[in-house]
């Protein structure tokens, strides 16, 4: 319930409890998750003080919205996901369609989209007007994880509420492995595959910081090779970034968050580079990882990448 995240997320926390009681909530908000684990819980809290007519904030004895809120079944509810790279424009057609009936339930509908990042130019306008006038009590939930990819005219609409990251602590005796999984919020059973390929990741910088403008001649066996598809593409670019932040904290003497037992080799790319390196390799990786979605040529993108990387 809503007052679970009294004290891990206080701000948004008091936003939209004060919304809730003034019954003063915008038509529209978009949550950035920031890497917060507990943010779809926190959401579902949200909606149901919103549609629950007792506006629910601790936990009920016997509510049968909550409850049906809860466990997925309340009918006035529309969740939106991205199908593979984008968000169709016919599934957010046919919300509206669907939102044009009044609510069986109480007096109010939610939609979520997931991913609103993940709604190109073409879906976003079809639900702009929408977003911006919506019928009397529909309130729009759009979540991301990258609240600056998110279109402007699409952020421009709604209040934007950003969860406040909670620093992830690992126990000593937690693997490298074990941390990526978590901070790159994979699914250890559904990603496995991909967990596997993240290594090939690491084996890629390993070897451009030994042998340089040389891994272009072997870029299909150290990249092409296993890193294939735009999500993985999207996933490895963090990755590097992770790693290349590890390095450099490293050369600054400060303490390594992911990457200790690879200490040796942390270290020894360290010692190669300067910290202006350091920060040139870090933001290049950032500037090229936010094109990836729009990149027909993936192939093309690795050849710039170790070019750039060289470039200073
Ligand atoms: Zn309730």
């Amino acid at each position: 319930m809503l007052d679970d995240y009294q004290t891990e997320q206080p701000i948004i926390y008091r936003i939209l409890k004060n919304a809730i009681v003034k019954d003063e909530c915008s038509h529209a908000y978009l949550f950035e998750i920031n890497n917060y684990r507990h943010a779809d819980a926190f959401i579902k809290s949200f909606v149901k003080a919103l549609l629950c007519p007792e506006h629910h904030m601790t936990k009920p004895t016997d509510c049968r919205y909550c409850h049906l809120i809860e466990t997925d079944n309340f009918p006035e509810i529309k969740v939106i996901n991205p199908d593979g790279f984008w968000i169709k424009k016919e599934k957010l057609l046919a919300l509206q369609e669907e939102f044009t009936k009044k609510p069986i339930m109480g007096d109010r509908k939610v939609y979520i989209i997931n991913g609103a990042d993940k709604l190109n130019k073409q879906s976003a306008n079809s639900i702009l007007k929408f977003i911006e006038e919506p019928d009397n009590n529909i309130t729009a939930i759009l979540v991301t994880n990258n609240l600056y990819t998110v279109l402007p005219t699409i952020r421009s609409r709604c209040q934007i509420l950003s969860f406040q990251s909670v620093k992830q602590k690992f126990p000593e005796e937690f693997k490298t492995e074990d941390k990526l999984i978590s901070v790159l919020s994979l699914n250890p059973e559904s990603d496995e595959n991909l967990t596997t390929k993240l290594a090939k990741v690491i084996d890629f910088i390993n070897y451009y910081e030994k042998n340089h403008l040389n891994a272009l001649l072997f870029i299909n066996k150290l990249w092409h090779d296993y890193i294939k598809t735009k999500e993985e593409y999207d996933k490895s670019f963090e990755l590097m970034i992770l790693y290349y932040k590890d390095i450099l904290s490293t050369k600054l003497n400060r303490p390594i968050t992911l990457f200790k037992d690879e200490i040796e080799i942390v270290q020894n790319i360290a010692d190669k580079n300067t910290v202006s390196e350091l920060c040139y390799k870090i933001n290049t990786i950032m500037e090229l990882k936010q094109s990836i979605k729009y990149n027909a040529n993936l192939n093309l993108l690795m050849d710039k990448l170790i070019i750039k990387l060289e470039g200073e």
